[in-house]
Protein backbone atom coordinates (compact mmCIF):
# COMPACT_ATOMS: atom_id res chain seq x y z
CA UNK A 1 0.00 0.00 0.00
CA UNK A 2 3.26 2.12 -0.14
CA UNK A 3 2.14 3.27 -3.86
CA UNK A 4 -1.45 3.73 -3.06
CA UNK A 5 -0.39 6.30 0.06
CA UNK A 6 1.67 7.65 -2.61
CA UNK A 7 -0.79 8.54 -4.80
CA UNK A 8 -2.83 9.72 -1.86
CA UNK A 9 -0.27 12.40 -0.22
CA UNK A 10 0.40 13.76 -4.04
CA UNK A 11 -3.14 14.65 -4.70
CA UNK A 12 -3.35 16.26 -0.70
CA UNK A 13 -0.42 18.08 -1.17
CA UNK A 14 -1.29 19.45 -4.95
CA UNK A 15 -4.96 20.50 -3.08
CA UNK A 16 -2.73 22.20 0.03
CA UNK A 17 -0.89 23.88 -2.46
CA UNK A 18 -4.08 25.08 -4.40
CA UNK A 19 -5.95 26.24 -1.14
CA UNK A 20 -2.65 27.81 0.55
CA UNK A 21 -2.24 29.98 -2.74
CA UNK A 22 -6.09 31.01 -3.03
CA UNK A 23 -6.20 31.42 0.47
CA UNK A 24 -3.02 34.08 0.98
CA UNK A 25 -4.64 35.49 -2.31
CA UNK A 26 -7.90 36.59 -0.46
CA UNK A 27 -5.99 37.75 2.39
CA UNK A 28 -4.04 39.98 0.70
CA UNK A 29 -6.80 41.47 -0.87
CA UNK A 30 -8.89 41.78 2.37
CA UNK A 31 -5.72 43.07 3.85
CA UNK A 32 -5.67 45.89 1.67
CA UNK A 33 -8.85 46.89 1.30
CA UNK A 34 -8.53 47.01 5.39
CA UNK A 35 -5.38 49.18 4.91
CA UNK A 36 -7.47 51.65 2.77
CA UNK A 37 -10.18 52.06 4.85
CA UNK A 38 -8.25 52.13 8.17
CA UNK A 39 -6.10 55.09 6.50
CA UNK A 40 -8.82 56.89 5.37
CA UNK A 41 -11.01 56.68 8.71
CA UNK A 42 -7.34 57.82 10.55
CA UNK A 43 -7.02 60.41 7.85
CA UNK A 44 -11.00 61.94 8.85
CA UNK A 45 -10.14 61.91 12.24
CA UNK A 46 -6.35 63.85 12.40
CA UNK A 47 -8.35 66.13 9.86
CA UNK A 48 -10.82 66.90 12.85
CA UNK A 49 -8.21 67.32 15.19
CA UNK A 50 -6.23 69.72 12.92
CA UNK A 51 -9.06 72.10 12.66
CA UNK A 52 -9.38 71.44 16.32
CA UNK A 53 -6.19 72.73 17.38
CA UNK A 54 -6.98 75.84 14.69
CA UNK A 55 -9.40 76.92 16.05
CA UNK A 56 -7.89 76.69 19.33
CA UNK A 57 -4.92 78.85 18.09
CA UNK A 58 -7.36 81.37 16.66
CA UNK A 59 -9.48 81.69 19.56
CA UNK A 60 -6.69 82.49 21.78
CA UNK A 61 -4.82 84.51 19.65
CA UNK A 62 -1.72 82.51 20.08
CA UNK A 63 -0.39 82.74 16.78
CA UNK A 64 -0.37 86.70 17.78
CA UNK A 65 0.93 86.18 21.66
CA UNK A 66 3.02 83.44 20.37
CA UNK A 67 2.20 81.29 23.72
CA UNK A 68 2.19 77.73 21.68
CA UNK A 69 2.90 75.74 25.34
CA UNK A 70 -0.91 76.52 26.19
CA UNK A 71 -1.71 74.44 23.10
CA UNK A 72 -0.81 71.26 25.76
CA UNK A 73 -4.53 71.85 27.48
CA UNK A 74 -6.08 70.86 24.48
CA UNK A 75 -4.00 67.90 23.93
CA UNK A 76 -4.73 66.45 26.96
CA UNK A 77 -8.63 66.90 26.19
CA UNK A 78 -8.34 65.12 23.23
CA UNK A 79 -9.36 61.35 23.84
CA UNK A 80 -6.69 59.57 21.32
CA UNK A 81 -3.32 58.41 23.30
CA UNK A 82 -0.41 58.28 21.48
CA UNK A 83 -1.18 61.73 19.21
CA UNK A 84 1.66 63.78 18.63
CA UNK A 85 0.69 67.56 17.39
CA UNK A 86 3.18 69.59 15.96
CA UNK A 87 2.90 73.27 14.82
CA UNK A 88 4.64 74.53 12.09
CA UNK A 89 5.74 78.01 10.84
CA UNK A 90 5.57 78.84 7.32
CA UNK A 91 9.78 78.56 6.87
CA UNK A 92 9.36 75.48 8.42
CA UNK A 93 10.84 76.01 12.29
CA UNK A 94 8.86 74.18 15.00
CA UNK A 95 6.68 76.44 16.86
CA UNK A 96 4.85 73.32 19.54
CA UNK A 97 5.62 69.90 19.71
CA UNK A 98 3.37 67.63 22.15
CA UNK A 99 5.57 64.95 22.04
CA UNK A 100 8.92 66.83 22.30
CA UNK A 101 9.38 69.30 24.63
CA UNK A 102 12.54 70.61 23.94
CA UNK A 103 10.90 71.52 20.54
CA UNK A 104 13.16 74.91 19.88
CA UNK A 105 15.94 72.76 19.18
CA UNK A 106 14.19 70.63 16.61
CA UNK A 107 15.60 70.91 13.33
CA UNK A 108 13.85 72.98 10.23
CA UNK A 109 10.85 70.93 8.94
CA UNK A 110 10.01 72.54 5.43
CA UNK A 111 11.98 69.45 3.92
CA UNK A 112 9.51 66.69 5.47
CA UNK A 113 7.37 65.36 2.40
CA UNK A 114 4.03 65.66 4.28
CA UNK A 115 4.77 69.71 4.79
CA UNK A 116 5.84 69.82 1.30
CA UNK A 117 2.65 67.84 -0.15
CA UNK A 118 0.27 69.84 1.75
CA UNK A 119 1.91 73.34 0.11
CA UNK A 120 -0.08 72.25 -3.04
CA UNK A 121 -2.58 69.69 -1.71
CA UNK A 122 -5.39 69.75 0.64
CA UNK A 123 -3.57 67.84 2.99
CA UNK A 124 0.01 65.75 3.74
CA UNK A 125 0.24 62.77 4.83
CA UNK A 126 2.46 59.65 4.93
CA UNK A 127 3.99 56.77 6.94
CA UNK A 128 7.64 57.04 8.20
CA UNK A 129 10.21 57.03 11.11
CA UNK A 130 9.96 60.26 12.99
CA UNK A 131 13.68 62.14 12.69
CA UNK A 132 13.21 63.44 15.86
CA UNK A 133 11.73 60.37 18.20
CA UNK A 134 13.01 57.21 16.10
CA UNK A 135 9.29 55.72 16.14
CA UNK A 136 7.10 54.92 13.00
CA UNK A 137 4.46 57.21 12.91
CA UNK A 138 1.48 58.61 10.25
CA UNK A 139 2.03 61.97 9.77
CA UNK A 140 -0.84 63.89 8.84
CA UNK A 141 -0.33 67.99 7.86
CA UNK A 142 -2.52 70.94 6.89
CA UNK A 143 -1.65 74.51 5.45
CA UNK A 144 -3.50 77.06 7.36
CA UNK A 145 -1.22 79.63 5.71
CA UNK A 146 0.76 81.50 8.65
CA UNK A 147 1.29 77.93 10.13
CA UNK A 148 1.21 73.97 9.39
CA UNK A 149 -0.73 71.46 12.35
CA UNK A 150 0.86 68.11 12.12
CA UNK A 151 -1.02 65.67 13.52
CA UNK A 152 0.53 62.21 13.68
CA UNK A 153 -0.31 58.88 15.45
CA UNK A 154 2.36 56.04 15.95
CA UNK A 155 1.85 53.58 13.16
CA UNK A 156 -0.22 50.16 14.24
CA UNK A 157 -1.88 49.27 11.40
CA UNK A 158 0.36 46.19 11.54
CA UNK A 159 -0.11 42.39 10.50
CA UNK A 160 -0.45 41.28 13.88
CA UNK A 161 -3.51 43.80 14.73
CA UNK A 162 -4.96 42.88 11.48
CA UNK A 163 -4.81 39.61 12.26
CA UNK A 164 -6.14 39.58 15.46
CA UNK A 165 -9.10 41.87 13.97
CA UNK A 166 -9.94 38.79 11.08
CA UNK A 167 -9.97 35.77 13.95
CA UNK A 168 -13.17 34.68 12.87
CA UNK A 169 -12.47 34.63 8.89
CA UNK A 170 -9.44 32.40 9.55
CA UNK A 171 -10.95 30.17 11.90
CA UNK A 172 -13.65 29.84 9.01
CA UNK A 173 -11.06 29.70 6.27
CA UNK A 174 -9.29 26.66 8.40
CA UNK A 175 -12.29 25.11 9.56
CA UNK A 176 -13.20 24.87 5.38
CA UNK A 177 -10.09 23.79 4.75
CA UNK A 178 -10.27 21.33 7.48
CA UNK A 179 -13.85 19.99 6.10
CA UNK A 180 -12.27 19.61 1.83
CA UNK A 181 -9.24 18.00 3.57
CA UNK A 182 -11.44 15.27 5.04
CA UNK A 183 -13.72 15.01 2.02
CA UNK A 184 -10.31 14.65 0.04
CA UNK A 185 -8.90 12.22 2.44
CA UNK A 186 -12.29 10.02 1.91
CA UNK A 187 -12.00 10.27 -1.77
CA UNK A 188 -8.38 9.49 -2.21
CA UNK A 189 -8.52 6.44 0.06
CA UNK A 190 -11.86 5.33 -1.33
CA UNK A 191 -10.23 5.62 -5.18
CA UNK A 192 -6.52 5.95 -4.74
CA UNK A 193 -6.03 1.67 -4.03
CA UNK A 194 -7.55 1.30 -8.01
CA UNK A 195 -5.85 4.20 -9.65
CA UNK A 196 -2.78 2.93 -8.49
CA UNK A 197 -3.55 -0.58 -9.45
CA UNK A 198 -3.97 0.70 -12.68
CA UNK A 199 -0.81 2.58 -12.50
CA UNK A 200 1.05 -0.32 -11.51
CA UNK A 201 -0.59 -2.42 -14.65
CA UNK A 202 -0.07 0.34 -16.96
CA UNK A 203 3.18 0.94 -16.03
CA UNK A 204 4.30 -3.05 -15.89
CA UNK A 205 2.33 -3.48 -19.12
CA UNK A 206 4.33 -0.52 -20.66
CA UNK A 207 7.86 -1.74 -19.54
CA UNK A 208 6.94 -5.54 -20.50
CA UNK A 209 7.30 -6.94 -16.53
CA UNK A 210 5.23 -9.38 -15.28
CA UNK A 211 2.20 -8.17 -13.86
CA UNK A 212 -0.56 -10.38 -11.82
CA UNK A 213 -3.74 -10.86 -13.57
CA UNK A 214 -5.43 -12.29 -10.73
CA UNK A 215 -5.08 -8.73 -9.11
CA UNK A 216 -8.59 -7.65 -7.81
CA UNK A 217 -10.06 -4.30 -7.73
CA UNK A 218 -11.71 -2.56 -4.93
CA UNK A 219 -15.37 -2.21 -5.90
CA UNK A 220 -16.22 1.66 -6.98
CA UNK A 221 -15.98 3.06 -10.14
CA UNK A 222 -12.51 3.38 -11.00
CA UNK A 223 -12.55 -0.38 -9.80
CA UNK A 224 -14.74 -1.00 -12.47
CA UNK A 225 -13.40 0.31 -14.94
CA UNK A 226 -9.48 -1.15 -14.04
CA UNK A 227 -11.27 -4.92 -13.70
CA UNK A 228 -12.49 -3.69 -17.70
CA UNK A 229 -9.28 -2.97 -18.86
CA UNK A 230 -7.59 -5.52 -17.32
CA UNK A 231 -10.37 -7.97 -19.22
CA UNK A 232 -10.08 -6.41 -22.66
CA UNK A 233 -6.18 -6.43 -22.27
CA UNK A 234 -6.73 -10.20 -21.22
CA UNK A 235 -8.38 -10.60 -23.96
CA UNK A 236 -6.09 -8.80 -26.08
CA UNK A 237 -3.56 -11.07 -25.26
CA UNK A 238 -5.20 -14.21 -25.76
CA UNK A 239 -6.08 -13.27 -28.72
CA UNK A 240 -2.42 -12.10 -29.71
CA UNK A 241 -0.96 -15.50 -28.61
CA UNK A 242 -3.60 -17.50 -30.33
CA UNK A 243 -2.19 -15.69 -33.70
CA UNK A 244 1.10 -16.18 -32.58
CA UNK A 245 0.81 -19.98 -32.01
CA UNK A 246 -1.36 -20.25 -35.55
CA UNK A 247 1.39 -18.13 -37.24
CA UNK A 248 3.96 -20.42 -35.98
CA UNK A 249 1.93 -23.70 -36.81
CA UNK A 250 1.70 -21.84 -40.33
CA UNK A 251 5.24 -21.52 -40.63
CA UNK A 252 5.37 -25.41 -39.30
CA UNK A 253 3.63 -26.52 -42.14
CA UNK A 254 5.32 -24.43 -44.77
CA UNK A 255 8.69 -25.82 -43.49
CA UNK A 256 7.29 -29.14 -43.71
CA UNK A 257 6.12 -28.80 -47.48
CA UNK A 258 7.61 -30.66 -50.16
CA UNK A 259 6.69 -26.99 -52.29
CA UNK A 260 9.39 -24.32 -52.07
CA UNK A 261 6.82 -21.61 -50.70
CA UNK A 262 7.77 -17.28 -50.51
CA UNK A 263 5.50 -14.06 -49.49
CA UNK A 264 6.79 -11.11 -50.60
CA UNK A 265 5.59 -7.50 -49.95
CA UNK A 266 4.40 -5.61 -52.98
CA UNK A 267 7.95 -3.47 -52.92
CA UNK A 268 9.58 -7.24 -53.47
CA UNK A 269 10.82 -7.74 -49.63
CA UNK A 270 10.80 -11.25 -48.10
CA UNK A 271 7.86 -11.46 -45.79
CA UNK A 272 8.72 -15.50 -45.55
CA UNK A 273 10.50 -18.45 -47.34
CA UNK A 274 10.61 -21.70 -46.31
CA UNK A 275 13.87 -23.68 -47.16
CA UNK A 276 12.84 -25.70 -49.89
CA UNK A 277 12.41 -22.27 -51.81
CA UNK A 278 15.74 -21.38 -51.51
CA UNK A 279 16.88 -25.07 -52.11
CA UNK A 280 14.86 -25.00 -55.64
CA UNK A 281 15.14 -21.23 -56.42
CA UNK A 282 18.84 -22.34 -56.28
CA UNK A 283 18.57 -25.64 -58.54
CA UNK A 284 16.47 -24.19 -60.98
CA UNK A 285 18.98 -20.94 -61.15
CA UNK A 286 22.78 -22.99 -60.89
CA UNK A 287 23.57 -20.72 -58.50
CA UNK A 288 24.60 -20.96 -54.64
CA UNK A 289 22.42 -18.08 -53.09
CA UNK A 290 21.14 -17.88 -50.14
CA UNK A 291 18.71 -15.19 -49.68
CA UNK A 292 15.03 -15.22 -51.32
CA UNK A 293 15.96 -11.41 -52.35
CA UNK A 294 17.99 -12.70 -54.87
CA UNK A 295 14.70 -14.15 -56.60
CA UNK A 296 14.49 -11.51 -59.05
CA UNK A 297 17.42 -11.00 -60.67
CA UNK A 298 17.76 -14.86 -62.06
CA UNK A 299 16.42 -15.13 -65.70
CA UNK A 300 14.23 -17.90 -65.15
CA UNK A 301 12.01 -15.71 -62.84
CA UNK A 302 12.01 -12.86 -64.74
CA UNK A 303 8.33 -13.77 -66.00
CA UNK A 304 7.17 -13.84 -62.55
CA UNK A 305 8.64 -9.91 -62.27
CA UNK A 306 6.84 -9.16 -65.44
CA UNK A 307 3.87 -10.13 -64.48
CA UNK A 308 4.04 -8.88 -60.90
CA UNK A 309 4.80 -5.71 -62.67
CA UNK A 310 1.85 -5.60 -64.98
CA UNK A 311 -0.72 -5.70 -61.85
CA UNK A 312 1.64 -2.46 -60.04
CA UNK A 313 -1.22 -0.17 -61.15
CA UNK A 314 -4.42 -2.31 -61.56
CA UNK A 315 -7.01 -2.70 -58.67
CA UNK A 316 -7.28 -6.73 -57.14
CA UNK A 317 -10.16 -7.88 -55.87
CA UNK A 318 -10.17 -10.09 -53.48
CA UNK A 319 -12.34 -12.49 -54.95
CA UNK A 320 -10.33 -12.72 -58.30
CA UNK A 321 -6.81 -12.88 -57.28
CA UNK A 322 -4.09 -12.88 -60.17
CA UNK A 323 -2.37 -16.02 -60.87
CA UNK A 324 0.47 -17.60 -62.84
CA UNK A 325 2.63 -20.85 -63.66
CA UNK A 326 4.51 -22.18 -65.95
CA UNK A 327 6.92 -24.67 -66.26
CA UNK A 328 11.31 -24.81 -66.29
CA UNK A 329 13.22 -27.74 -67.36
CA UNK A 330 16.68 -27.59 -66.08
CA UNK A 331 19.31 -30.25 -66.17
CA UNK A 332 16.69 -33.33 -67.06
CA UNK A 333 14.21 -32.29 -64.00
CA UNK A 334 11.00 -30.27 -64.12
CA UNK A 335 10.16 -27.00 -62.33
CA UNK A 336 6.45 -25.55 -61.94
CA UNK A 337 6.84 -21.94 -61.16
CA UNK A 338 3.08 -20.40 -59.51
CA UNK A 339 2.36 -16.84 -58.39
CA UNK A 340 -0.39 -15.59 -56.70
CA UNK A 341 -1.03 -11.51 -55.99
CA UNK A 342 -2.93 -10.30 -53.36
CA UNK A 343 -5.12 -7.35 -53.20
CA UNK A 344 -2.90 -6.05 -51.38
CA UNK A 345 -0.07 -6.39 -53.75
CA UNK A 346 1.40 -8.57 -51.62
CA UNK A 347 2.38 -11.99 -53.45
CA UNK A 348 3.44 -15.78 -53.18
CA UNK A 349 5.82 -17.85 -54.95
CA UNK A 350 5.23 -21.71 -54.82
CA UNK A 351 8.32 -23.47 -56.91
CA UNK A 352 7.93 -27.23 -56.90
CA UNK A 353 10.03 -30.04 -58.23
CA UNK A 354 7.33 -32.03 -60.74
CA UNK A 355 9.78 -34.64 -62.33
CA UNK A 356 8.03 -37.09 -60.16
CA UNK A 357 4.78 -36.28 -61.72
CA UNK A 358 6.33 -36.12 -65.28
CA UNK A 359 8.15 -39.19 -64.20
CA UNK A 360 4.40 -41.05 -63.39
CA UNK A 361 3.35 -39.85 -66.05
CA UNK A 362 5.38 -41.93 -68.32
CA UNK A 363 4.94 -44.85 -66.05
CA UNK A 364 1.04 -44.55 -66.72
CA UNK A 365 1.31 -43.89 -70.25
CA UNK A 366 3.92 -47.28 -70.72
CA UNK A 367 1.62 -48.80 -69.24
CA UNK A 368 -1.55 -47.92 -70.92
CA UNK A 369 0.19 -49.03 -74.12
CA UNK A 370 1.33 -52.64 -72.79
CA UNK A 371 -2.12 -52.89 -71.88
CA UNK A 372 -3.18 -52.39 -74.67
CA UNK A 373 -0.58 -54.52 -77.06
CA UNK A 374 -1.28 -57.27 -74.22
CA UNK A 375 -4.72 -56.98 -75.00
CA UNK A 376 -4.76 -56.87 -78.74
CA UNK A 377 -2.65 -60.12 -78.93
CA UNK A 378 -5.34 -62.27 -77.68
CA UNK A 379 -8.30 -60.34 -79.13
CA UNK A 380 -6.47 -60.53 -82.51
CA UNK A 381 -6.25 -64.26 -81.95
CA UNK A 382 -9.78 -64.73 -80.77
CA UNK A 383 -11.14 -62.94 -83.96
CA UNK A 384 -8.81 -65.22 -86.25
CA UNK A 385 -10.11 -68.46 -85.25
CA UNK A 386 -13.83 -66.90 -85.40
CA UNK A 387 -12.99 -65.82 -88.84
CA UNK A 388 -11.45 -69.33 -90.29
CA UNK A 389 -14.96 -71.08 -88.66
CA UNK A 390 -17.06 -68.31 -90.15
CA UNK A 391 -15.16 -68.49 -93.91
CA UNK A 392 -14.92 -72.39 -94.25
CA UNK A 393 -18.54 -73.52 -93.12
CA UNK A 394 -16.91 -76.97 -94.24
CA UNK A 395 -14.64 -77.31 -91.65
CA UNK A 396 -14.72 -80.69 -90.02
CA UNK A 397 -16.17 -80.87 -86.83
CA UNK A 398 -12.65 -82.16 -84.95
CA UNK A 399 -11.18 -78.68 -86.25
CA UNK A 400 -14.00 -76.46 -85.49
CA UNK A 401 -14.04 -78.04 -81.76
CA UNK A 402 -9.73 -77.65 -81.54
CA UNK A 403 -10.55 -73.78 -82.85
CA UNK A 404 -13.00 -73.48 -80.28
CA UNK A 405 -11.02 -74.64 -77.35
CA UNK A 406 -8.34 -72.13 -78.93
CA UNK A 407 -10.50 -69.47 -78.74
CA UNK A 408 -11.63 -70.32 -75.31
CA UNK A 409 -8.65 -70.63 -74.01
CA UNK A 410 -7.64 -67.38 -75.54
CA UNK A 411 -10.41 -65.29 -73.73
CA UNK A 412 -9.52 -67.12 -70.40
CA UNK A 413 -6.53 -65.34 -70.76
CA UNK A 414 -8.19 -62.49 -71.47
CA UNK A 415 -10.10 -62.79 -68.57
CA UNK A 416 -7.06 -63.39 -66.79
CA UNK A 417 -5.64 -59.96 -67.74
CA UNK A 418 -8.68 -57.51 -66.87
CA UNK A 419 -8.42 -59.27 -63.83
CA UNK A 420 -4.77 -58.69 -63.06
CA UNK A 421 -5.46 -55.02 -64.38
CA UNK A 422 -8.22 -54.35 -62.22
CA UNK A 423 -6.70 -55.55 -59.27
CA UNK A 424 -3.45 -53.53 -59.39
CA UNK A 425 -5.82 -50.13 -60.26
CA UNK A 426 -7.66 -51.51 -57.11
CA UNK A 427 -4.38 -51.02 -54.87
CA UNK A 428 -2.93 -47.65 -56.68
CA UNK A 429 -6.49 -46.55 -55.85
CA UNK A 430 -7.17 -47.99 -52.58
CA UNK A 431 -4.26 -45.93 -50.95
CA UNK A 432 -5.04 -44.33 -47.78
CA UNK A 433 -8.75 -45.43 -47.69
CA UNK A 434 -7.25 -49.06 -47.69
CA UNK A 435 -9.23 -50.81 -44.74
CA UNK A 436 -7.83 -52.99 -43.50
CA UNK A 437 -8.86 -56.30 -41.02
CA UNK A 438 -7.59 -59.07 -39.08
CA UNK A 439 -6.85 -61.94 -41.08
CA UNK A 440 -5.65 -65.45 -39.96
CA UNK A 441 -2.58 -66.56 -42.47
CA UNK A 442 -3.33 -70.30 -42.38
CA UNK A 443 -6.40 -70.14 -43.14
CA UNK A 444 -5.82 -67.86 -46.34
CA UNK A 445 -3.05 -69.71 -47.34
CA UNK A 446 -5.12 -73.01 -47.11
CA UNK A 447 -7.93 -71.74 -49.20
CA UNK A 448 -5.58 -71.05 -51.93
CA UNK A 449 -4.05 -74.40 -51.76
CA UNK A 450 -7.06 -76.36 -52.05
CA UNK A 451 -7.87 -74.12 -54.83
CA UNK A 452 -4.90 -75.37 -57.03
CA UNK A 453 -5.38 -78.93 -55.66
CA UNK A 454 -5.62 -80.89 -59.55
CA UNK A 455 -2.65 -78.35 -60.58
CA UNK A 456 -0.60 -79.35 -57.66
CA UNK A 457 -1.31 -83.28 -58.06
CA UNK A 458 -0.76 -83.08 -61.97
CA UNK A 459 2.49 -81.54 -61.61
CA UNK A 460 3.30 -83.92 -58.74
CA UNK A 461 3.91 -81.12 -56.30
CA UNK A 462 4.21 -81.00 -52.42
CA UNK A 463 2.80 -77.89 -50.69
CA UNK A 464 4.41 -77.82 -47.16
CA UNK A 465 2.46 -75.15 -44.66
CA UNK A 466 4.37 -74.53 -41.45
CA UNK A 467 2.68 -71.65 -40.20
CA UNK A 468 0.99 -71.32 -36.47
CA UNK A 469 -2.48 -71.42 -35.94
CA UNK A 470 -2.39 -67.93 -33.86
CA UNK A 471 -0.86 -66.21 -36.80
CA UNK A 472 -2.99 -63.45 -37.82
CA UNK A 473 -2.55 -60.24 -39.77
CA UNK A 474 -3.66 -56.67 -40.16
CA UNK A 475 -4.57 -56.26 -43.97
CA UNK A 476 -7.28 -57.34 -46.80
CA UNK A 477 -8.45 -60.84 -47.53
CA UNK A 478 -8.89 -60.37 -51.04
CA UNK A 479 -5.11 -58.94 -51.57
CA UNK A 480 -3.94 -61.45 -48.72
CA UNK A 481 -5.35 -64.02 -51.38
CA UNK A 482 -4.21 -62.50 -54.34
CA UNK A 483 -0.23 -62.41 -53.03
CA UNK A 484 -0.42 -66.02 -51.87
CA UNK A 485 -2.56 -67.28 -55.28
CA UNK A 486 0.06 -65.81 -57.25
CA UNK A 487 2.76 -67.39 -55.45
CA UNK A 488 1.61 -70.73 -55.37
CA UNK A 489 0.12 -70.45 -59.40
CA UNK A 490 3.59 -69.08 -60.44
CA UNK A 491 5.21 -71.81 -58.43
CA UNK A 492 2.90 -74.29 -60.16
CA UNK A 493 4.01 -72.46 -63.21
CA UNK A 494 7.54 -72.43 -63.68
CA UNK A 495 9.25 -74.61 -60.98
CA UNK A 496 8.86 -77.48 -62.35
CA UNK A 497 7.50 -80.88 -61.46
CA UNK A 498 7.87 -83.31 -58.28
CA UNK A 499 9.25 -80.10 -56.79
CA UNK A 500 7.88 -79.13 -53.22
CA UNK A 501 7.14 -75.58 -52.25
CA UNK A 502 7.84 -74.24 -48.34
CA UNK A 503 5.80 -71.60 -47.11
CA UNK A 504 6.34 -70.44 -43.27
CA UNK A 505 6.76 -67.73 -41.05
CA UNK A 506 11.00 -67.54 -40.02
CA UNK A 507 10.93 -64.62 -38.30
CA UNK A 508 8.59 -61.70 -36.58
CA UNK A 509 9.14 -58.67 -33.95
CA UNK A 510 7.27 -55.52 -32.86
CA UNK A 511 5.14 -55.14 -35.96
CA UNK A 512 5.76 -57.69 -38.43
CA UNK A 513 5.45 -61.39 -39.36
CA UNK A 514 8.47 -62.61 -41.82
CA UNK A 515 7.18 -65.08 -44.49
CA UNK A 516 9.06 -67.18 -46.37
CA UNK A 517 7.58 -68.68 -49.62
CA UNK A 518 9.91 -70.84 -51.37
CA UNK A 519 9.74 -73.89 -54.32
CA UNK A 520 13.29 -75.89 -55.16
CA UNK A 521 12.88 -76.19 -58.72
CA UNK A 522 14.57 -74.39 -61.70
CA UNK A 523 14.96 -70.81 -60.56
CA UNK A 524 15.05 -67.57 -62.08
CA UNK A 525 18.09 -66.82 -64.35
CA UNK A 526 20.12 -64.23 -62.06
CA UNK A 527 20.07 -61.40 -65.10
CA UNK A 528 16.47 -61.60 -64.61
CA UNK A 529 15.50 -61.75 -60.91
CA UNK A 530 15.94 -58.13 -60.41
CA UNK A 531 13.15 -57.01 -63.05
CA UNK A 532 10.73 -60.19 -62.45
CA UNK A 533 8.49 -57.34 -60.01
CA UNK A 534 8.33 -54.77 -63.05
CA UNK A 535 4.64 -54.67 -64.55
CA UNK A 536 4.51 -57.05 -67.99
CA UNK A 537 8.05 -58.77 -67.05
CA UNK A 538 8.50 -62.06 -68.20
CA UNK A 539 11.54 -63.95 -68.27
CA UNK A 540 10.38 -66.42 -70.87
CA UNK A 541 7.32 -64.91 -72.59
CA UNK A 542 6.71 -67.95 -74.45
CA UNK A 543 6.93 -70.24 -71.63
CA UNK A 544 5.17 -67.30 -69.47
CA UNK A 545 2.66 -67.24 -71.92
CA UNK A 546 1.14 -70.98 -72.72
CA UNK A 547 1.28 -71.06 -68.65
CA UNK A 548 -1.50 -68.60 -68.91
CA UNK A 549 1.00 -65.69 -67.18
CA UNK A 550 0.42 -62.36 -67.75
CA UNK A 551 3.55 -60.74 -66.45
CA UNK A 552 1.57 -58.80 -63.97
CA UNK A 553 1.25 -61.68 -60.85
CA UNK A 554 4.34 -60.45 -59.07
CA UNK A 555 3.80 -57.01 -59.92
CA UNK A 556 0.40 -57.63 -58.20
CA UNK A 557 2.05 -59.23 -55.03
CA UNK A 558 4.43 -56.58 -54.80
CA UNK A 559 1.82 -53.75 -54.69
CA UNK A 560 -0.37 -55.48 -52.29
CA UNK A 561 2.34 -55.97 -49.55
CA UNK A 562 3.62 -52.44 -50.18
CA UNK A 563 -0.12 -51.54 -49.58
CA UNK A 564 0.01 -53.28 -46.02
CA UNK A 565 3.38 -51.59 -45.07
CA UNK A 566 5.29 -54.58 -45.68
CA UNK A 567 8.32 -55.16 -48.31
CA UNK A 568 9.16 -58.21 -50.31
CA UNK A 569 12.21 -59.30 -52.08
CA UNK A 570 13.68 -62.38 -54.58
CA UNK A 571 16.47 -65.18 -53.98
CA UNK A 572 17.62 -68.15 -55.50
CA UNK A 573 18.04 -70.44 -53.44
CA UNK A 574 21.49 -72.34 -52.76
CA UNK A 575 20.21 -75.08 -53.35
CA UNK A 576 18.13 -74.35 -56.42
CA UNK A 577 14.44 -73.22 -56.80
CA UNK A 578 13.28 -69.66 -55.87
CA UNK A 579 12.27 -67.90 -52.57
CA UNK A 580 10.67 -64.78 -51.61
CA UNK A 581 11.00 -63.07 -48.57
CA UNK A 582 8.15 -60.81 -47.40
CA UNK A 583 6.49 -58.93 -44.48
CA UNK A 584 2.92 -58.18 -43.49
CA UNK A 585 1.85 -55.96 -40.66
CA UNK A 586 0.82 -57.94 -37.40
CA UNK A 587 -2.78 -57.65 -36.00
P1 LIG B 1 3.75 -64.21 -65.12
O1 LIG B 1 2.38 -63.77 -65.27
O2 LIG B 1 4.49 -64.30 -66.37
O3 LIG B 1 3.90 -65.36 -64.23
P2 LIG B 1 4.94 -62.82 -62.95
O4 LIG B 1 5.09 -61.38 -62.71
O5 LIG B 1 4.09 -63.56 -62.01
O6 LIG B 1 4.45 -62.96 -64.40
O7 LIG B 1 6.37 -63.46 -62.96
C1 LIG B 1 7.38 -62.88 -63.71
C2 LIG B 1 8.37 -63.93 -64.18
O8 LIG B 1 9.12 -64.46 -63.08
C3 LIG B 1 7.72 -65.12 -64.75
O9 LIG B 1 7.57 -64.95 -66.15
C4 LIG B 1 8.69 -66.24 -64.46
O10 LIG B 1 9.60 -66.39 -65.51
C5 LIG B 1 9.43 -65.81 -63.27
N1 LIG B 1 9.02 -66.57 -62.06
C6 LIG B 1 8.09 -66.21 -61.17
N2 LIG B 1 7.98 -67.10 -60.18
C7 LIG B 1 8.87 -68.07 -60.45
C8 LIG B 1 9.23 -69.29 -59.83
N3 LIG B 1 8.67 -69.71 -58.67
N4 LIG B 1 10.24 -70.07 -60.39
C9 LIG B 1 10.82 -69.64 -61.51
N5 LIG B 1 10.50 -68.50 -62.16
C10 LIG B 1 9.54 -67.73 -61.65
Amino acid sequence: MKISNSVRNNLLLYYSIIFLVFTSLILTYLYKREKEYRVSTLNDELYNITIIVNNFIKSNSIYDLGNYEITDSLVKLLPQTNLRITIIDSTGNILYDSAFRNWKSMENHSDRPEIKTSLYADYGAIIRKSETTGQPYYYYAVNFGNYFIRAAVTYDINIVNFLKAKKLFLLIVFLSFLAIWTVLLFITSRFGESITKLKDFTLKIGNNEEFDFNTKFPKNEIGTIGEEILRIYKNLLRTKNDLINEKEKLFNHLNALDEGIAFFSSDKNKIFNNDHFIKLMNMISGELQIFSSGFFDIPEFFAVKEFIGKYSDIEITQSDLPKMEYQVTKDGRFFRVQCVIFYDKSFEVILSDITKIGKSKLIKQQMTSNIAHELKTPVSSVKGYIETLLNDPGIEPKKQKYFLEKALAQTDRLTGLINDISILNRIEEAGSSFQPEKLKVKKVVKEVRDNFKSAIEARNMKVEINIGDDISVKGNKSLLLSIFQNLLENAINYAGDNTTIRILVYNEDKKFYHFSFSDDGVGIPQEHINRVFERFYRVDSGRSRKSGGTGLGLSIVKNAILLHKGDILVRNKVGGGTEFLFSLPKN
